[in-house]
């Protein structure tokens, strides 16, 4: 597609400098003034023509910034020579307001602001050199009202800044749209082949694992041996641990679906299931449900949610703490809240969570978070985190009511 829209682009490049050349020669073959003398006007512009002619189709195989430079001075010289050889013209004088307009055609900010700068200085000395030395000889019109036409000049150039820069905030804006999209395609596939690879490694991940416990409970291995066994079973669980983690993210939507979910009883099973977690260093969830708390949701994704954020919370507590877990209604909302008081987080540390594979455990995975974002995403919900070093977090969820009173 892309290859299409460039010999299209290419096509209208070069039918539109055909035509330009074929103006510019005729303006210097039609009833010019200067033809029979063949001086130095005629045979300058003669020489500028066909300069510019040929950088104009060179650049299409040439894009480079001394190209366009050259041309941009060329084109310069080229409106002012008119302007000068041929002072009967008077048209001339609008090329001259028009030159900076040449670099929006070639989308470079920086020449266009030295095409202005220059074409500001050119024209101080053409303006000079009519008011003091030619008096409105050969440039009545200019002469006549000086300043008028100096104001034309100085708007002429303000109305194609505008034009520069709302074309090149758009062109950038489309550019950025383009990356993202291009961005996230790759993303995606690369999505889809990370599943791939990861389901694959699960199998022969499981057949190691099983023969290593076969091992470690073999009497004719010594002491020593079998814990190396061990570790090398509790390095294969995590790996196991990421890979599943991965997979469920990966999975296709429909499986899903959306169901009336009962908080409260989600809360409690899941406190339940992370109660004895919470004992190994002597940490105890207490939760609090106030009022009526159904959401439109996937039970089981809802679940994982919540594991993710209490187990989190356990894991960042000291011994001993409490993690409280409540959930109410505030207006429309269901408003769940997990709070620690544990080593909180950094604000960098709050802005990394969701990214993949950012954790600071040794054991970690650094999928949770990214899930959780993705499971309050899915169902237009929202998390917040409030944290602070040595205080502990609060990790607010909210999701929309399906019982709206
Ligand atoms: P993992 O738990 O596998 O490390 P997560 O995505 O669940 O991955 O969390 C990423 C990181 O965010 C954790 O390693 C931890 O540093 C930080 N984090 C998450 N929740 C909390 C919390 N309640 N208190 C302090 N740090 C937290
Ligand atoms: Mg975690």
């Amino acid at each position: 597609m892309k290859e299409i829209t460039n010999k299209l682009n290419k096509r209208i490049y070069y039918i539109v400098v055909w035509i330009g050349i074929a103006i510019m020669i005729s303006g210097l073959l039609i009833d010019n003034p200067r033809i029979g003398e063949f001086g130095f006007a005629y045979i300058s512009h003669s020489i500028l023509v066909f300069i510019l002619s040929v950088c104009f189709l060179l650049y299409p195989k040439n894009r480079t910034a001394i190209l366009r430079l050259t041309i941009l001075i060329v084109a310069s010289v080229y409106s002012y020579a008119l302007f000068l050889f041929y002072p009967d013209t008077w048209s001339t004088f609008i090329f001259l307001c028009f030159i900076p307009a040449l670099s929006i055609l070639f989308f470079d900010s920086k020449l266009f602001y030295f095409s202005l700068l220059l074409n500001a200085i050119l024209i101080m000395f053409i303006f000079g050199y009519i008011l003091l030395i030619d008096r409105g000889l050969k440039y009545p019109y200019i002469e006549a009202d000086p300043i008028g036409n100096f104001i034309n000049f100085v708007a002429s150039q303000i109305i194609i800044y505008f034009i520069f820069y709302l074309t090149n905030e758009r062109m950038k804006k489309q550019q950025t749209y383009y990356e993202q999209i291009q961005h996230s395609e790759r993303l995606k596939t690369t999505g889809q082949l990370a599943a791939a690879v990861a389901h694959e490694i699960r199998n022969p991940l499981t057949v190691v694992k099983g023969f290593l416990q076969l091992f470690e409970q073999d009497s004719s291995f010594t002491d020593e041996r079998k814990g190396h066994f061990t570790l090398m079973i509790d390095e294969l669980n995590t790996a196991e641990q990421v890979i599943s983690q991965f997979l469920s993210i990966a999975k296709p939507d429909k499986e899903n679906v959306t169901e009336n979910v009962d908080v409260n009883v989600v809360l409690q099973s899941v406190t339940d299931l992370l109660h004895s977690y919470g004992l190994l260093h002597d940490n105890r969830i207490e939760l609090n449900v106030t009022g009526d708390c159904t959401i439109s949701a996937n039970t089981i994704e809802f679940k994982q949610l919540l594991i993710n954020i209490i187990k989190n919370a356990i894991e960042a507590s000291n011994i001993g703490d409490l993690v409280h877990v409540t959930a109410g209604r505030e207006k429309e909302f269901v408003v769940i809240q997990v709070i620690d008081y544990g080593r909180g987080m950094s604000e960098e540390e709050v802005a990394s969570l969701g990214t993949p594979f950012y954790s600071l455990k040794s054991k970690g995975t650094g999928l949770g978070m990214m899930i959780c974002f993705n499971i309050v995403d899915k169902f237009k919900g929202t998390i917040d985190f409030q944290s602070s070093i040595g205080h502990g977090t609060t990790v607010t969820i909210r999701f929309p009511s399906s019982n709206p009173v």
